[in-house]
């Protein structure tokens, strides 16, 4: 894996990742749109830009996403499918713009990788206050379909947990159940939907996630991982992973981890990071690319 570093500031123009925001040669690439969590006000929210050949996946359309990206040179528009993991602000609260975008000025819709089970949840929870009485449509009010072309990606039976495997072009993506919220929930099952990644089988993206060991394990038994991209957060509870108990994981596994969705203190924990075996934190414009 490289790191195609950001050069960040806003006189600089695009950083130099946003050289493969468009297309690449067939590598897999990671840009951080953002990496901040839900309140940080310093970094833009965890989202993802994933590119390989002409596929552009946006995992995650935060409130805050369209400025992110706008700021990299992109538009909602640019965007070749939208992949959402759970329905926080900080992972959708950009998609009424993408929608609205798309239907009005671009007039066309769409694309979203989603599971049934979510989509249900991100039209009667979410996205439905915000579009479903702009127009009368066919005579009623709009419906999901009118405003996005759902891609459904296929359940793999007998895994040992929710599990579904949809192909974009060349790239495969994995979308996992994890442990998000309630904190009192005991494990994925009883969370409340939320996915984490797999990226090419090789790459872990957590997205939001508790302290989860046995989604590791499992997923470092099954695939070979290169890297891993995990949520973090620098304080107990809560529901997202606890540097302190992350730090318990094997060093094995620490050493190709790189923190993410952290807040404002980031750069106060760096060092504490490093001593603890980790990778690093994900820099955000910056793109991680796997050839
Ligand atoms: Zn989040
Ligand atoms: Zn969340």
């Amino acid at each position: 894996m490289t790191i195609i570093a950001a050069e960040k500031g806003a006189d600089k123009g695009p950083p130099p990742s946003a050289d493969s925001r468009f297309g690449n040669g067939g590598e897999l690439d990671i840009t951080f749109v953002g990496a901040g969590s839900a309140f940080s006000k310093k970094y833009f929210q965890n989202n993802i830009l994933v590119v390989k050949g002409g596929v552009r996946v946006l995992v995650d359309c935060g409130t805050r996403a369209p400025e992110a990206l706008s700021r990299l040179g992109l538009s909602v528009t640019d965007i070749g499918a939208f992949l959402i993991t759970h329905t926080h602000a900080d992972h959708i609260g950009g998609l009424e713009e993408a929608m609205l975008i798309h239907r009005y000025v671009a007039k066309r819709k769409p694309r979203m990788i989603v599971t049934e089970k979510l989509r249900r949840i991100l039209w009667t929870m979410s996205l439905r206050g915000g579009a479903q009485f702009n127009e009368v449509h066919d005579g009623k009010p709009l419906q999901f379909d009118d405003l996005w072309e759902s891609l459904l990606p296929k359940r793999v039976r007998n895994a040992p947990r929710e599990l579904c495997f949809i192909k974009e072009g060349d790239l495969e993506i994995g979308l996992f159940r994890t442990m998000h919220i309630p904190d009192s929930a005991l494990g994925w099952e009883d969370s409340f939907p939320s996915y984490g990644l797999l990226l090419d089988r090789r790459v872990l993206f957590t997205s939001d996630s508790r302290f989860d060991p046995d989604m590791i394990t499992w997923l470092e038994s099954e695939y070979k991982l290169e890297t891993i991209f995990q949520d973090c957060q620098f304080y107990p509870g809560g529901v997202h992973a606890f540097l302190d108990d992350l730090a318990t994981l094997p060093a094995s596994v620490k050493a190709k981890t790189w923190l993410m969705h952290y807040g404002d203190g980031m750069e106060g924990k760096r060092d504490r990071i490093r001593e603890l075996g980790f990778a690093g934190v994900a820099e955000e414009w910056a793109t991680y690319r796997f050839a």
